[in-house]
């Protein structure tokens, strides 16, 4: 197979290239599949296990329906593909969902035994990373994502550790754009009907993901429902159902365009990320189906941003 590093440059090829042989791709692909899981360790008491992981300690477990998406990089072959897909089909059927589809996941790999001091919990991360071990052999990956839901899903791009957590939330609120310096005509030569002098309203849509080390017993980048806390605190609590402008003090002073919003939910969350053992590496503020907004809130490490995913993210 070839590697992405060796594929040949648009100009290296002969003009009597065909099909786009030895030219770069990338490609995804989709596939689903429904399993259960328990989250629940043996050298913690049952109301230390109810403690840590709330309902989803709860036996004999739960389950999700799952949807992974596997990117794949290559240079086209003579027939204008970088792999066939029906070995691609093949591949992600024998090694992930013709071994987890309607099976419990703790049990269905050995890695997930927690009877066993190397044993981990199947979280979405830690789940992610197993299908990048068990997959890497067969397909030229550069990025896996897996949805447990529509809005959790994980990121794996090969750091042996290292893994992405997203977090989709929501909040409806009401803004007007305008700069209180300037004329009502100047602000809407600027901002058009988004200046109006009685403001308009959006149901946003907040994407929070966060790297983290995936721990080695619990599956973790870090404590999921303390995120989730975090997010409702800092984010959803004080913007849902406001008049930004009038109701949040920092919009007062900053119009609250998209990308104002996304910096000012990143300033908010970076240092209580931190808190809870992980770092805050990207907010996505959606305000409509039509437009949004990304911050990256850290310096990527080792080439990590999951870019080569965010067009079928937005499908
Ligand atoms: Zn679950
Ligand atoms: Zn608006």
């Amino acid at each position: 197979m070839t590697e992405p590093s060796a594929v040949a440059c648009a100009a290296d090829l002969p003009q009597t290239a065909t099909h786009g042989q030895g030219r770069g791709c990338v490609i995804t692909r989709r596939a689903c599949f429904s399993a259960s899981h328990r989250y629940w360790l043996p050298e913690l008491s049952a109301d230390d296990n109810a403690a840590r992981f709330g309902p989803c300690a709860l036996a004999p477990g739960h389950g999700h329906n799952y949807e992974l998406i596997v990117s794949m990089a290559g240079g086209l072959d003579a027939d204008g593909m970088v792999l066939n897909l029906s070995e691609v089909k093949h591949a992600i059927r024998t090694e992930v969902t013709g071994q987890l589809d309607f099976r419990f996941l703790n049990e269905a790999w050995p890695e997930f035994d927690v009877s066993t001091p190397a044993g981990c919990l199947p979280t979405t991360e830690a789940l992610v990373r197993s299908i990048w071990q068990r997959l890497t052999p067969h397909l030229p990956i550069t990025a896996l994502r897996l949805y447990e839901q529509p809005g959790l899903w994980a990121d794996y791009l090969g750091h042996p550790m290292d893994a992405f957590l997203t977090i989709r939330t929501h909040f409806a609120a009401a803004h007007r754009l305008a700069r209180p310096e300037l004329s009502q005509e100047e602000n809407e030569r600027i901002y058009g009907k988004c200046a109006r002098p009685h403001g308009h309203g959006h149901n946003y849509l907040v994407d929070v993901t966060v790297r983290g080390t995936i721990d080695p017993r619990s599956g973790m980048v870090c404590d999921l429902s303390a995120l989730q806390r975090l997010v409702d605190d800092l984010v959803v609590e004080p913007f849902d159902h406001t008049f930004l402008n009038k109701d949040v003090a920092f919009f007062a002073e900053c119009v609250p365009t998209a990308e104002n919003i996304a910096l000012h939910i990143a300033d908010r969350l970076s240092a209580p990320i931190q808190a809870i053992g992980a770092h805050l590496h990207k907010v996505r503020l959606q305000e409509s189906p039509n437009n949004a907004a990304e911050v990256y809130a850290e310096v990527p490490q080792l080439d990590m941003q999951p870019a080569a995913l965010e067009a079928v993210m937005a499908s």
